[in-house]
């Protein structure tokens, strides 16, 4: 959106996907209390959340995360909303170390809409969407079968992931 549209008003509403993780501290907390968070984003409405999931790390080590998707409507733009998530991973004590490593809470933007964008510090649909159970599990729950774009179906997705540990937990 330019700045002239942004200053005007004239913002459009876009559905967005946001995923929920943490695998340190008291994690379900964390997740709990992240999508409450999200539900208090400016310009934002908060439209569901999936269940709570339980995975082991991929491709790391430590815990067991605790997993959820959120679903949003926003005015915000994709970048805004990135500050504003990773504002909320800093307010949950995120320490960024090295690539894949334990974290109080990790939001990553899956979906912007029917977007693709690819800057330096943000790639929409999420790089890892189409490789994640823990991500396509708990979306699928929110959005059936939802195509991502330039992945395809994201039941189709999950079919081809092998050898990923995950459980959906009961609330
Ligand atoms: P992570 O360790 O998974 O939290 O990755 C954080 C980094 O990924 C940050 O430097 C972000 O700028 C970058 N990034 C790129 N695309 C996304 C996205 N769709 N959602 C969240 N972070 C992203």
């Amino acid at each position: 959106m330019s700045l002239e549209a942004a200053r005007a008003g004239d913002r459009k509403v876009v559905t967005a996907f946001i995923g929920v993780g943490a695998n340190l501290g008291f994690a379900r907390d964390a997740v709990l209390n992240a999508l409450a968070d999200l539900s208090r984003l400016p310009m934002t409405d908060f439209v569901a959340s999936s269940s709570l999931y339980r995975s082991a790390p991929v491709e790391g080590d430590g815990p067991d995360y605790i997993n959820a998707v959120a679903e949003i409507t926003t005015q915000q733009s994709a970048h805004e909303l990135l500050l504003a998530l990773q504002a909320l991973e800093t307010k949950y004590g995120r320490v960024r170390t090295t690539r894949n490593a334990p974290r109080t809470l990790d939001l990553d933007l899956l979906l912007y809409g029917d977007g693709i964008l690819k800057t330096p510090d943000l790639t929409v649909p999420h790089p890892r969407i189409a490789e994640r159970a823990f991500v396509l599990m708990p979306l699928m729950e929110l959005a059936g079968s939802i195509s991502i774009p330039g992945h395809g179906r994201a039941d189709v997705l999950v079919e081809r992931i092998t050898g990923q540990e995950i459980e959906r937990l009961e609330s």
